[in-house]
């Protein structure tokens, strides 16, 4: 059979200037890593015992229907302003709608230059690319809004970074790619009419019920909330939440240095160009705010009177810090097994944290020994703990099914940075199994499989990854 994807491609109709027609660039000797057959299906994909897999997932082939693609955007890095990003070395190959009615973007990334690409290869290499695989397809089994991964494919040539590396491409799904980014690389071109084409677009696409700029600002601001206080459940650390990786769609995009964190401390950051902890894991929470202030800010222009616009819209950012506490005290509610957390409970959930710090507990471990009665192993300060357990059990003598509300948000498996390190290396040295197993194990993270119990464990010292890199 051949590879059928059943293209509806809308971002191609939008004006000249959101985009640049470019092909992927061939590579040499394209050799397929994975292709994710429930992804695929999900989407109405058909024929993957094509054997031209490896040719298509990789740019030598396109698939009937695409119609590739570069997107315009701009963007905010580390606080400063960039007036031209773009997809450097990715291209949109174009749209499906999956078997859920929904819209999504099928993206190829690493697939050559493109008039984005300002001094990059637009190439990417094998580490980033499983990482990206690996680690979003987690993010999606734990529940988590994100990019997808459909397909890898090595490109049987070197990508030169520090050292030559083995190059690949990522076949990515997203909701789309619309960014912050997006709205600004036109907002501050003052070009208001492409902004209203933008905007018209992002509300057709993503929020049909959000009539004006105020209400569709409220329901990005919405997703967003929920899904940084998601990332802070989970110990995720995303590392680059530049202006141009925040998703309008409201899902995780980009996981260039993200990491999970293993031991709690709130100011962990892993991104080695992070170097004062912009991104930490704590700080998320300040700076999605900010981006959303971005965002109000591009839409400004759409508004009869911007000038007057300028106090409400203010004022719309400054309810959100209230949406993401909301959020938060919801997500660790449950994890420490109250599904309906009040705001009394938050001091249950802070001492816990506290006691976890100073411990330097294992973030995962410690909620899921919760749910487990073994928690009490995790901290140095077992008197502190007792104390605090005291009034835990004390509390949670009001709820129905505890352990049962527990278990559904305190995953027993994430993907650990020292077992992603592990297995780059060994696919590096040609092994995939490890690859593989990893996407196993990751597809059920809230299940109790013994064959998988390895992967709980935290890295032992000598195995601890001090900073993670871009994927560039
Ligand atoms: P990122 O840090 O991945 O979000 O990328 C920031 C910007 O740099 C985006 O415009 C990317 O397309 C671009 N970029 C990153 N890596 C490369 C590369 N190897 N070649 C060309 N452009 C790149
Ligand atoms: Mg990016």
């Amino acid at each position: 059979m051949t590879l059928h994807i059943p293209f509806d491609n809308s971002y191609a109709t939008l004006p000249d200037g959101f985009f640049a027609r470019v092909s992927p660039e061939p590579v040499k000797t394209p050799s397929l890593i994975a292709v994710n057959a429930n992804l695929a299906r999900d989407l109405g994909i058909d024929g993957l015992d094509d054997p031209n897999l490896a040719a298509l997932f990789s740019g030598n082939a396109l698939p009937e229907g695409a119609a590739p693609l570069a997107q315009l955007y701009a963007g905010h890095q580390f606080g400063q302003y960039n007036p031209q990003l773009g997809d450097g070395r990715a291209v949109l190959l174009g749209e499906t709608i999956g078997q859920d009615g929904t819209r999504r973007d099928i993206q190829l990334k690493g697939s050559g230059r493109t008039p984005y690409s300002r001094g990059g290869d637009g190439r990417a290499w094998l580490g980033p690319v499983l990482r990206e695989y690996v680690v979003s397809e987690a993010m999606h089994a734990l529940g988590v809004p994100t990019t997808r991964a459909l397909a890898a494919v090595r490109t049987g040539e070197r990508v030169v970074r520090e050292q030559p590396l083995p190059g690949a491409v990522l076949t990515r799904v997203a909701h789309s790619h619309l960014r912050v980014g997006t709205f600004q690389v036109f907002a501050a071109r003052g070009d208001t009419q492409a902004l209203q084409t933008l905007f018209d677009y992002a509300v057709a696409r993503h929020y049909p019920d959000a009539t004006d700029p105020a209400l569709f600002l409220d329901a990005v601001m919405r997703k967003q909330a929920a899904l940084v206080a998601q990332w802070l459940s989970l110990g995720f650390i995303h590392g680059v939440m530049n202006t141009d990786n925040c998703s309008i769609a409201g899902e995780t995009i980009d996981y260039g240095p993200c990491a999970f964190m293993d031991s709690y401390h709130p100011e962990t950051v892993y991104s080695s160009i992070d170097r004062f902890g912009r991104y930490s894991y704590a700080a998320q929470a300040d700076i999605i705010v900010w981006n959303m202030a971005q965002l109000a800010t591009a839409l400004l222009s759409l508004m009869p009177d911007p000038e007057a616009a300028v106090e409400p819209f203010t004022a719309q950012i400054h309810t959100m810090p209230e949406m993401i506490r909301a959020e938060w005290l919801s997500r660790f509610g449950k994890k420490i097994g109250l599904a309906h957390a009040t705001q009394e409970d938050a001091t249950l959930i802070t001492n816990l944290l506290t006691l976890m710090q100073d411990s330097e507990a294992d973030f995962t471990n410690t909620f899921r020994d919760l749910c487990e009665g073994t928690a009490r192993d995790q901290f140095a300060d077992s008197t502190g703990f007792d104390q605090w357990a005291d009034v835990w059990n004390a509390r949670l003598e009001s709820e129905d099914t505890p352990m049962d509300v527990m278990r559904q948000v305190n995953p027993a498996l994430i993907p650990r940075n020292h077992r992603i390190e592990e297995m780059i290396a060994a696919a590096v040295a040609g092994d995939d199994s490890l690859f593989h197993r990893l996407n196993t194990a990751y597809a059920t993270p809230y299940a109790d499989d013994s064959h998988m119990s390895d992967l709980r464990e935290p890295p032992m010292p000598n195995e601890v990854v001090q900073a993670t890199f871009c994927g560039t």
